[in-house]
């Protein structure tokens, strides 16, 4: 028969502790056992977050680029209609942006004192003008409106419309107006020269992608408002 154990051997009291401080130290452990995983969270989110930041301007960047391509009709970029206020006539039918009025004159008074006469045929279209050309041209050539385009661009998609666009003919060679071969007047080739200082640019060069070559239209870019409206043509 077993002795009989002393009673106090199982009454022997394991160290107490109390409830409250029981409850803490869990809490602590569980904190130490994830701090490394809270710590790798917390890089990652802010990883990402970086990552964002500097993404962002790329995806503005392409998403603008796509919008400019898919605005294009037949290869026009769209164009708002100068408001009248800006329009100035400086001949009987010939009205342009003011900003560029001064510049324009200048450019022809320049080109008389060199031997060359130029003569403006065309300068700000409004948007019914350029649905009339557009519309009856195309039918009396008897052209589809892509092959229309080439030549000529749909309504709301003129440089016409904004007041900065100016067409120009040699006045010794009227039989080149709004022809190829006005490239091989003299008007044309003063131009070539002289026009950046007016702040004038050939705007459908002979390596335009949709639109026919036009060296008798010249587009002004010398005031912020006229590069506004090209930006996008321009960073193409
Ligand atoms: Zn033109």
């Amino acid at each position: 028969m077993e002795p009989k154990k002393d009673i106090n051997e199982f009454d022997i009291p394991f160290a107490q502790r109390t409830y409250l401080n029981n409850n803490n130290s869990t809490l602590l452990q569980k904190l130490l056992i994830y701090s490394p995983f809270l710590l790798l969270l917390f890089s990652i989110t802010l990883f990402s977050l970086i990552r964002k930041i500097e993404l962002t301007p790329l995806n503005i960047f392409s998403s603008k680029t796509e919008r400019n391509s898919n605005n294009r009709i037949l290869g026009h970029l769209p164009y708002k209609e100068v408001s009248k206020d800006k329009l100035v006539l400086i001949e009987p039918n010939i009205e342009v942006h003011i900003d560029m009025r001064d510049s324009l004159l200048k450019m022809r008074e320049e080109a008389k004192k060199d031997g060359i006469y130029l003569v403006f045929l065309s300068g700000y279209r409004s948007i019914n003008l350029q649905n009339d050309i557009f519309y009856s041209l195309k039918s009396i050539r008897n052209q589809e409106a892509a092959e229309r385009a080439r030549v000529s661009a749909p309504p709301g998609y003129s440089e016409h419309s904004t007041g900065f666009a100016i067409d120009i003919g040699d006045a010794t060679q009227r039989e080149t107006d709004f022809e190829t071969e006005f490239e091989n007047t003299n008007a044309f080739k003063w131009l070539l020269k002289n026009a950046p200082r007016f702040h004038f640019k050939l705007s459908f060069n002979k390596n335009n992608k949709y639109i026919d070559y036009e060296p008798w239209h010249w587009r002004y870019e010398g005031s912020i408002e006229a590069l506004k409206v090209f930006e996008s043509s321009n960073r193409k």
